[in-house]
């Protein structure tokens, strides 16, 4: 439980610097950046997603990321899973075309390529002008709303512009057998009490994955361990070792 109330912390503080760190996770700030062959702060943060997510799978998400925590709060209101099949694909394709919409800015840009991480910030801070504040509150909405609607994380089921750049990361690291955090189980150990399933933020089904399985690596699983601890058998464990894939 320790491990939780320091993850749910570690959150709520990178909630609260969300208004300074907005920027580094613009999806519009990239394409502006790369319309002047500027590399921004932003395309720095997805290009250390993906790498990282090889290592450390989803982690971002479930200790880092201020709209997480934002979705936790929103299951106090609505804890239902948030229903799975063809919604998640919004993501994918929100992201193909906003990748290709950064290549085009790219290719139609003028000028030599060049670094700027805080490009657009005011001193590194994000939100500084009355302007940006309704930027921040729309986009406090748009990630708040899906949760509260149809459930349990649904902002990063459903529509999380950043999701495929970790779920890439850590199918490139099964691809070459890259050592990655996951909850690993021993099935013959658990009771079917599903008191994992209750707590998983992101609504999975982790019994039936572990069942099956003997460990719960899906490409939604965010590594957050809150399985891990609240199991009264021990059955799940976070691991190293490489397992089957699902
Ligand atoms: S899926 Fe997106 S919104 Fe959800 S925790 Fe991960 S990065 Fe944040
Ligand atoms: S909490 Fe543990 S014992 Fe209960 S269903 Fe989950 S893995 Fe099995
Ligand atoms: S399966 Fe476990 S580690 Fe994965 S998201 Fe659910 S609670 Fe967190």
């Amino acid at each position: 439980m320790k491990r939780q109330s320091v993850r749910k912390l570690v959150l709520l503080v990178s909630l609260l610097l969300f208004p300074v760190t907005m920027w580094y996770f613009s999806p519009a700030i990239i394409i502006m950046g790369m319309a002047q062959h500027i590399l921004t702060g932003s395309f720095f943060t997805f290009l250390l997603m993906l790498i990282l997510s090889m290592f450390l799978g989803r982690s971002f998400c479930g200790y880092l990321c201020p709209a997480g925590v934002l979705q936790e709060c929103a299951a106090y209101v609505n804890s239902n899973p948030a229903k799975q099949g063809k919604r998640r694909a919004i993501k994918y394709v929100i992201w193909t075309i906003w990748i290709a919409v950064i290549v085009i800015a790219f290719a139609l840009g003028e000028g030599t390529v060049g670094v700027d991480v805080f490009y657009m910030t005011d001193h590194g801070v994000s939100v500084t002008e009355i302007a940006n504040y309704a930027v921040y509150y729309a986009v406090i909405l748009l990630l708040l709303l899906p949760s509260l609607i149809h459930g349990r994380r649904a902002a990063c089921h459903y529509i999380c512009w950043m999701a495929p750049f970790m779920v890439i990361g850590e199918k490139i690291g099964q691809i070459l057998h890259i050592p990655q955090l996951h909850v690993s189980a021993d099935n013959r150990k658990c009771i079917s009490c599903k008191k994992c399933e209750t707590v998983c933020p992101m609504g999975l089904k982790v019994e039936q994955m572990i069942k099956e399985n003997n460990h719960c690596q899906c490409i939604d699983c965010i590594q957050c361990g809150a399985c891990v601890d609240s199991c009264p058998k021990n059955v799940l464990s976070y691991s190293w070792k490489e397992e089957r894939r699902v």
